[in-house]
């Protein structure tokens, strides 16, 4: 057993566990009882873990976690062109229509 990563909240780890399964990587969640105890100890030392069964799945399992983990950082919806008022798809950052970029209407 090798330790993946320790999770924010059990929410995320579990859902963590979710993906490597769907990707048929054998792995476990350690520590999840341990939320409760949370307080005198320090926060890097308590929270749920996942681990993996092998440790040759690391690199794989590392990209589904932290390619999870770029999508939650972007946009999960439709943006709207702020120059031309074309609706655009969460996976493009510039506008086909007028090249605008999508962070020139974030501020
Ligand atoms: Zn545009």
């Amino acid at each position: 057993m090798i330790r993946l990563r320790r999770a924010p909240n059990l929410l995320i780890a579990q859902h963590w566990i979710n993906l490597l399964e769907q990707a048929r990587i054998p792995c476990e969640l350690h520590n999840r009882y341990m939320q409760g105890a949370m307080g005198d100890i320090p926060v890097d030392q308590c929270g749920p873990e996942v681990w993996l069964e092998h440790a040759a799945d690391l690199p794989a399992a590392t990209g589904i976690i932290d390619g999870e983990a770029s999508l939650a950082g972007s946009s999960p919806v439709r943006w709207r062109c702020g120059s031309c008022r074309e609706w655009l798809e969460p996976q493009f950052t510039t506008c086909w229509n007028c090249g605008s970029s999508f962070s020139d209407f974030q501020r």
